[in-house]
C-alpha cells in the first residue's frame, strides 16, 4: 500500500490508482476506468455537474415552485394506488401547517411501509405545482428516527456525473476519499507562485476544494455559468496544458526527418502554364510557403486556411507536382466521396497531362479494382492517390509516401489522420503535411488548436467572383420563392435547393438515420419541386443514393441538363457549378453558421450576380436570428467564425468528432476564450525559463493522450 502511496513527485500523488481506495475491487475499477477514472486524480478532476443546498431548512409554506430546497416535517397521510402505474402519495407537513405532496412512481413495498403517519422525514427536491398544492416527484429523502435529527450539511452536496455501475452515493464517497488524499498546496502546485497570468485565480488545491465543497455561500449562479475563479483556475491550467503539448509536439516534429522536395520544380511550373488562369497573389504566396516548408529535410506540418472558393485544390496539386519530381508518392485524402472525387477529377485533368498517374481508391472501389490500386500504390506506380477514409486503413502500403495532403481535416479523426501519416517509408522518414480547411478558425483559437501547425491563410478570391446576395425568409414566402426558381431557370441559369431535417424530433442518435431521414425530406421536396415547376429539369441528390446515381445526377447539373438540384448538406462540399447562381436552404436556422457559410460558397462562383435565400421556420428565436443576420451581413469566412465562437462555442468550428481538444475535463473554448491570451503568455514562459514544468503540466493533464492531440 505504502509503495502505491509513494507517488511519482510529478504527479504529487495523483498517479495512486484507484484500486487503492477503499471499497474499490477489480469490478469497480473497472467500471470505473470505462469512464476514463483510473487514477485518484482522475476523480480530482471528476467535477460536479451542480450542487445541492443541504446547509438549511425551508418552511414548506415558504416553499416556490422549481426551486430545489430541502424541508423536514411529519408525515399525514400516506396513499397507495394505481393509476396506469404503480403511485404512492406522501402528504408531509411541518410547523408551518403547510403540506407537501411527495410523488414516487417506482419504489418497493418495503419502502411504502417506510412512510407510516407520524414518521418524521427530511427531503430534498424541487417543488412543483401539483392536484393539490406543490409537490416533489422522488425527492431525495431520509427517516429520521426518534433521536436528534443530524446536523445540517456545511458544505453544497456536489452532484457528479453518473458513472454507469457506480451509484451516486458510492462515487461521492471515493471523491471524498480521493480528495482526502490531496497533497498539500505546495506539493499540488505545478505553477510557479506569481506568475502574472494567476492573478486573481486561487491555487489549484483551493480551486479543486471549493468546487468539490464549496461553502454554502458560495456564488452559484458563477459555478452553472462556469465562470468562477476556480473554474478558471482548472480551465487554465488545463488549456496551458494541451497548448503546452502540442508546442512541445511541434519541437519533437521539428527534429524528425523528412525527405527534402527541393527539386527544380519543372513539373509545377508546367502545370501553372496549363492552367486557364494565374494563381491570386494570396495562391503564391501561401505556394511559395509550402515550397519552401517542403525543400527542408524535416517534415512540413502546414495547415492552409482558405475560404470556399478559395481556391486551395490548385495549390495542393502544386505541392503534389513537387514531391512526384522527386520521385516520391503523395496521398490526397478527403472526407466525402463525392469530395474526393471532385479532386480526383481534378487532379487527373491536371496532372495526367504531365505523364503524372492519378489512383483512386475510396471505399466503393472493391474487388478488382481495389487489389489493382493497392498493387499500383504499394509498388510506387501510382504517383499520386486521392481517396477517402479508405486510404487510411490497414492494408493500403505505399512505395515512397512523402507528402500527405488532408482536405477538410476538421471533419477526419485524428486517429485517422496519424494512420496516414504512418504510412510514410520505414526508414525514418515521416511525410511531409499539408492540411487544408475552408472553416477559418479566429487567431487565438487557431494558435491553441493547431499550436503544432504553421498555418497560412488564403485570403483572397480569385477575380471575377461576385459577392453573393443572402436574405432571410420565412418558410410561409416559398411560394414566392418557387416563381423566382421559375425565373432564374427561364433565364438559363441554375439553382440549388438545399434540404436539412424537419422536425426536432427527428433527430436521431442512430447511426445512419439521420441521413435517413434527411433523404426523406429532400425525397419530399425534390417531388413538391417537380410538381410546382413543370417546365423546370429538377433533380436529386443525397447522402443515401448510390455514388454513381449521385454523381450522374452532379454531372448533369454540372453539364447544364438539370436546372435545379434539390439535395442535402452532402452538397457542402465538393461542387463546382459557376453557373449555378441561386441558392435556397430550408430550415437554414438548424444549421451551423460555419456550415451554411460553407454551402453558400457553391454560388457565386461565375460571373452573375448571385443571391442565397435563407428560408427557416417562424417562429425563430432571437439566438437564431441573430445568428442567420450575421451571415446576411458578411460574406467573410473569419467574420463568421468570430461570430459563430461567440454565439456558439468551437464545437462546430472545430468538427464534432473528437479532435482532441475537443476532449477537454473542465475548459470549454467558448466559454473559456478569454484566458487564451493568458495561456499563451504563459506556455512562452514556461518553455523559456521552466521547460521541466512545462512537462509536468503536461504529464498532469494530457499523460498519453499527447499523440492524440497532434495529429
Ligand atoms: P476551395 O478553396 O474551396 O477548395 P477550389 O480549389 O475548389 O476552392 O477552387 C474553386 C474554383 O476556383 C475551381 O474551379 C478552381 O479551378 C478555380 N480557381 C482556383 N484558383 C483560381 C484562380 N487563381 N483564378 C481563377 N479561378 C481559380
Ligand atoms: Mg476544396
Amino acid at each position: 500500500m505504502s509503495a502505491t502511496r509513494q507517488a511519482a513527485p510529478a504527479l504529487a500523488g495523483g498517479d495512486t490508482p484507484l484500486a487503492s481506495l477503499r471499497g474499490v475491487g477489480d469490478a469497480m475499477a473497472a467500471r470505473l476506468a470505462a469512464r476514463g477514472l483510473v487514477t485518484v486524480q482522475d476523480l480530482w478532476l471528476h467535477l460536479p455537474l451542480r450542487y445541492e443546498d443541504r446547509t438549511r431548512l425551508e418552511r414548506i409554506v415558504e416553499l416556490r415552485p422549481g426551486v430545489p430546497a430541502q424541508v423536514e416535517g411529519v408525515v399525514e397521510a400516506v396513499e397507495r394506488g394505481f393509476r396506469y402505474r404503480p403511485l404512492l402519495r406522501v402528504a408531509l407537513t411541518d410547523d408551518s401547517h403547510a403540506t407537501l405532496v411527495l410523488r414516487f412512481f417506482h419504489f418497493r413495498a418495503a419502502q411504502a411501509a417506510q412512510f407510516r403517519p407520524g414518521a418524521r422525514l427530511r427531503c430534498y427536491g424541487t417543488p412543483r405545482p401539483g392536484q393539490h398544492g406543490l409537490e416533489m416527484v422522488h425527492p431525495s429523502y431520509r427517516l429520521l428516527g426518534d433521536e436528534p435529527a443530524p446536523a445540517l450539511g456545511d458544505t453544497l452536496d456536489p452532484v457528479y456525473p453518473a458513472v454507469e455501475g457506480v451509484g451516486p452515493a458510492t462515487l461521492r464517497r471515493l471523491i471524498g476519499q480521493a480528495l482526502d488524499l490531496l497533497p498539500d498546496a505546495a506539493t499540488l502546485e505545478l505553477l510557479p507562485a506569481g506568475l502574472a497570468g494567476l492573478a486573481g485565480l486561487p491555487g489549484l488545491r483551493n480551486a479543486l476544494l471549493a468546487l468539490h465543497r464549496p461553502a454554502p455561500d458560495a456564488d452559484l449562479a458563477a459555478l452553472a455559468a462556469g465562470t468562477h475563479p476556480a473554474q478558471r483556475r482548472l480551465a487554465l491550467e488545463e488549456l496551458l496544458a494541451h497548448h503546452l503539448s502540442l508546442r512541445r509536439q511541434r519541437l519533437a516534429q521539428q527534429r524528425l526527418r523528412a525527405r527534402a522536395l527541393d527539386g527544380p520544380g519543372v513539373l509545377a511550373r508546367r502545370l501553372l502554364e496549363s492552367l486557364p488562369f494565374s494563381l491570386t497573389g494570396a495562391q503564391q504566396r501561401v505556394f511559395a510557403q509550402v515550397r519552401e516548408d517542403l525543400a527542408r529535410p524535416s517534415p512540413m506540418q502546414r495547415l492552409v486556411q482558405g475560404d470556399v472558393g478559395s481556391g486551395k485544390t490548385v495549390v495542393a496539386a502544386l505541392a503534389a507536382a513537387l514531391a512526384v519530381e522527386r520521385g516520391a508518392q503523395v496521398a490526397l485524402a478527403a472526407p466525402t466521396e463525392l469530395l474526393a472525387e471532385q479532386h480526383l477529377a481534378n487532379l487527373r485533368a491536371w496532372l495526367e497531362p504531365l505523364g503524372i498517374r492519378v489512383a483512386w481508391l475510396a471505399g466503393k472501389v472493391t474487388g478488382k479494382a481495389r487489389t489493382l490500386a493497392l498493387a499500383d500504390v504499394a509498388s510506387g506506380e501510382a504517383q499520386v492517390v486521392v481517396g477517402t477514409h479508405a486510404l487510411m486503413q490497414e492494408g493500403v502500403a505505399f512505395h515512397d509516401l512523402a507528402l500527405v495532403i488532408v482536405d477538410e481535416q476538421h471533419r477526419f479523426g485524428v486517429q485517422q489522420r496519424l494512420a496516414l501519416r504512418d504510412k510514410g517509408p520505414a526508414h525514418g522518414l515521416v511525410p511531409h503535411q499539408l492540411v487544408m480547411t475552408a472553416t477559418p478558425i479566429p487567431r487565438t483559437l487557431a494558435m491553441t488548436a493547431y499550436a503544432d501547425l504553421d498555418v497560412s491563410a488564403i485570403d483572397e478570391l480569385p477575380p471575377g467572383r461576385t459577392p453573393v446576395t443572402t436574405v432571410v425568409l420565412s418558410a410561409e414566402r416559398r411560394p414566392e420563392l418557387v416563381e423566382r426558381i421559375r425565373a432564374a431557370c427561364a433565364q438559363g441559369r441554375q439553382a440549388y435547393w438545399v434540404c436539412t431535417l424537419i422536425e426536432e424530433t427527428e433527430e436521431d442518435a442512430r447511426p445512419g438515420q439521420g441521413a435517413r431521414l434527411q433523404a426523406q425530406a429532400a425525397e419530399r421536396s425534390f417531388e413538391h419541386l417537380s410538381q410546382q415547376l413543370p417546365g423546370v429539369r429538377v433533380g436529386l441528390v443525397h447522402g443515401r443514393m448510390k455514388a454513381s446515381q449521385k454523381q450522374a445526377t452532379m454531372r448533369a447539373f454540372k453539364d447544364g441538363a438539370l436546372d435545379l438540384l434539390v439535395a442535402t448538406t452532402v452538397i457542402e462540399v465538393g461542387v463546382d457549378v459557376p453557373n449555378a447562381s441561386l441558392m435556397v436552404v430550408e430550415n437554414a436556422e438548424r444549421l451551423g453558421l460555419a456550415q451554411l457559410h460553407q454551402l453558400r460558397g457553391r454560388v457565386g462562383r461565375g460571373a452573375a450576380a448571385s443571391s442565397c435565400v435563407l428560408l427557416y421556420q417562424p417562429p425563430l428565436s432571437a439566438l437564431a436570428r441573430q445568428r442567420l443576420e450575421v451571415l446576411r451581413g458578411t460574406g467573410d469566412g473569419f467574420v463568421i467564425a468570430e461570430k459563430d465562437l461567440e454565439l456558439r462555442g468551437p464545437g462546430e468550428l472545430l468538427g464534432t468528432r473528437q479532435t482532441g481538444l475537443a476532449a477537454f475535463r473542465i475548459a470549454d473554448l467558448a466559454r473559456d476564450a478569454g484566458l487564451l491570451p493568458q495561456v499563451h503568455a504563459l506556455a512562452d514562459h514556461l518553455l523559456a525559463h521552466a521547460p521541466d514544468v512545462a512537462g509536468r503540466v503536461v504529464a498532469r493533464w494530457v499523460g498519453g493522450a499527447t499523440r492524440y492531440a497532434s495529429a
